[in-house]
Parts: structure tokens; C-alpha cells; sequence
């Protein structure tokens, strides 16, 4: 115990891997195992299953504590990024997401409406920005932008003048094609989200108008443009364990990980197939944000949907297992979101201080970053 305090403050006489597995550490979890791999060797893609699963059960408190650790090797554990996301265009989508609201084949009420236009989506990036939020992420509920063309040019226009203000782009339209990938890179997008959801074995049961295989494709063209990859998943969709951890595998052996994944624990609306799932506890939160900031330190670990359900305290300890990336703004798209002056206080509270824009073009990481990063964080 007292090596692995002395590895926080002097990085430099951190254990070796040998040394986890002597005698002194017969009882080291595999998150403690291989979050010392990860901080020693930085970043890999060949995870297996089996590894994964061993990180994610492992007892959840020394889970929570060495994806602290990996954490504040890989990242300045103080800043947290503040994202805000603005559905552009609600309701009315063709796509059966069982845990959407927006979808249309669901009653919930919801009015679908048009492409907000180019003045009112401004106008809330400016009051994001003004309210400290970095990257600004426009929300489309359509199946895919083929054959959309009016709107999809309206969008990159958007795009041009939000990323003039200073922000971060992100935009989540559905699914890409190429060239649409390539004209977004151009207006300058930052980022594009596209979750995977869950598992590959557990989707059919969640969505059946796309496949799994059609998301990859879809990520696949928005790496190869050079956009940063956003993909992440929901838990509480009545998934097992083992399809957390497959979600997690499949992020985590993409060819570089994503730039940003966000955990989101599903907030039930009434009218879907998924009403009555009951919400997830805080500690299977926790287990999926360690597991993910171990497995792919150099990420933006976002906590997500959900996030309202948590008080401050359950929170904090989502950011120390290593969150580092919150939505901010009244509402996610349609659910709602922590309150603004919540959020500050909560910064204030926590020592938390907002992460500044990137505008690096280099869309992939590099496998030993983490330790350089080590040697700058606080
Ligand atoms: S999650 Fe997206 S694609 Fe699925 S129904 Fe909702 S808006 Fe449509």
C-alpha cells in the first residue's frame, strides 16, 4: 500500500509489474495489475474479453482507485470538459432505439419539430460558450444525413461558425457516408458521435433498423476523415454484465480509441419498451467508468445521460474513478440535465476547473502518451 502511495507523488519509484505480482501483492486485483500495465506501457487496442471482464469485476473500491490512478497519469485529474448538446432536430426518426423518445414509432408525446434554424443554434452555442462550455455538440434524430442534402449544408454552415467562436464542434446525425465525413473535417468539425449502445449480442434486442456492423462503418469513416471519434453506450437496458464488458472490449480494440466515450445510464421514458427498466446504482456507474479510463486512459470518460439521478457526492466519485468530461445545458437532447448553477457550485465544491478547447487536427494517439501526459498533470 505504501509503494502505491509513493507511486503518486514520485512517479518515478511507481512498482513494476513484477513486483504486483510478488508475494507483497497477492491479493492484487486485475484492475490493479493492469491499470500499472497501462500507466507503465501507455495505451493498447488488443484488449481481450477475459481481461476486461477481470478489470471490471474486481472489487469495486480498488476499481475505483486504480483508475484513479491511471487517471491522473493520463490527465490533469482537476480539469473536467464541458460539453454542451442541443437536439437541432427533434423527434419524428424512422429508427426503433428502444430507449429513444425520439424515436416514432414510440407515444411519448414528443413533438417532432424542424432543423432549428442558423440565428436560435448560434444563439444557444454563444450562451454555452458564455456559460463556460467548451465543445458545442448539435443533436439530429435521423436514421442517417444521406439524402438530406439542404439540411446536412445548413449543418456544416453551422459547424463553420461555431468552431469561428472558439468552441469545439461535435455533431450526431446518424449515419455517414464518406464524403459526409470528409465535408464535416472540412467545416471544421471536431468530433462526431456515434454510440455503439451495448454489446454486439445484446443490440438486436435494443435496436433492429441498423446493424452493429453499419455503427462501425459509420465510426470507421469519421476516423478516416480525421474527425475524433465520439462512441460510448447505455447501461440499464436490461443487458447482463458480460455486455457491458463486450461494449467496453469492442470500444477499447477499436484501431485507436475513441477521443470521447461517454457512459450514460438510461433515464426511462415513458412510452418506450424500456419504461419500466429500473435505474442503475452508482456503483455500476463507477464500474464501468474505471474499467474504461483503465483500458483507455487517453479518452474523454464522459458521464452522461443519467448524470441528473446523481447527487454531488456520487459525482465526485465518478470523477475520481476517472470521468473527466460532463454535458452541461438544460437538457440532453430531450431528457433532462443537471442544473446549471448545480454544476458550478459543484465545480467550486470539488475543485474542479473547466478544460480548455483543443484544436489539434491529429485525430489518433499516440501508445506512449500516457506517460508524457504523466509528467504533466497536476
Ligand atoms: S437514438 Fe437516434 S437513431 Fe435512435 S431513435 Fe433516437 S434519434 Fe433515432
Amino acid at each position: 500500500m505504501f509503494t502505491i502511495r509513493s507511486s503518486i507523488l514520485r512517479p518515478q519509484l511507481r512498482p513494476t509489474i513484477s513486483l504486483l505480482h510478488s508475494s507483497s501483492y497477492t491479493f492484487s486485483s486485475a484492475a490493479a495489475i493492469e491499470a500499472e500495465r497501462t500507466i507503465s506501457k501507455g495505451p493498447r487496442n488488443d484488449w481481450t474479453r477475459d481481461e476486461i471482464k477481470s478489470i471490471y469485476d474486481s472489487p469495486v473500491l480498488d476499481l475505483l482507485f486504480h483508475g484513479a490512478q491511471v487517471h491522473r497519469h493520463a490527465h490533469n485529474f482537476r480539469e473536467v470538459q464541458q460539453c454542451t448538446l442541443l437536439s437541432i432536430k427533434t423527434g419524428g426518426c424512422s429508427e426503433d432505439c428502444s430507449y429513444c423518445p425520439q424515436s416514432s414509432r414510440y407515444d411519448t408525446g414528443l413533438k417532432a419539430q424542424r432543423l432549428m434554424s442558423k440565428d436560435a443554434v448560434l444563439e444557444a452555442a454563444k450562451k454555452a460558450k458564455e456559460a463556460g462550455s467548451t465543445r458545442f455538440c448539435m443533436g439530429a434524430a435521423w436514421r442517417e444525413t444521406v439524402g438530406r442534402k439542404t439540411n446536412f449544408n445548413q449543418i456544416l454552415e453551422y459547424v463553420k461558425e461555431i468552431r469561428n467562436m472558439g468552441m469545439e464542434v461535435c455533431c450526431t446525425l446518424g449515419m455517414l457516408e464518406q464524403q459526409q465525413a470528409v465535408e464535416l473535417k472540412k467545416a471544421g468539425l471536431t468530433a462526431y458521435n456515434h454510440n455503439l449502445d451495448t454489446s454486439r449480442e445484446y443490440y438486436p434486442n435494443i435496436i433492429t433498423t441498423r446493424s452493429y456492423d453499419e455503427r462501425l462503418e459509420t465510426l470507421q469513416f469519421v476516423r478516416d476523415a480525421g474527425i475524433n471519434v465520439c462512441s460510448g453506450g447505455i447501461i440499464g437496458l436490461g443487458e447482463a454484465e458480460a455486455d457491458r464488458v463486450g461494449l467496453l472490449h469492442t470500444l477499447a480494440t477499436l484501431p485507436t480509441h475513441p477521443e470521447s466515450v461517454p457512459i450514460n445510464a438510461l433515464i426511462a421514458v415513458k412510452g418506450t419498451p424500456l419504461q419500466d427498466q429500473k435505474p442503475v446504482n452508482i456503483w455500476e456507474m463507477i464500474r464501468m467508468i474505471a474499467s474504461a479510463r483503465i483500458i483507455m486512459p487517453k479518452a474523454m470518460v464522459r458521464l452522461s445521460a443519467g448524470r441528473v439521478r446523481f447527487s454531488m457526492p456520487e459525482q465526485a466519485l465518478c470523477f475520481l474513478a476517472g470521468a473527466n468530461s460532463i454535458f452541461t445545458g438544460e437538457k440532453l437532447l430531450t431528457t433532462p440535465n443537471n442544473d446549471f448553477d448545480a454544476d458550478q457550485l459543484m465545480f467550486k465544491v470539488l475543485g474542479l476547473t473547466p478544460k480548455a478547447p483543443s484544436f489539434s487536427d491529429d485525430a489518433t494517439f499516440e501508445t506512449n502518451a500516457c506517460e508524457e501526459v504523466a509528467s504533466t498533470s497536476g
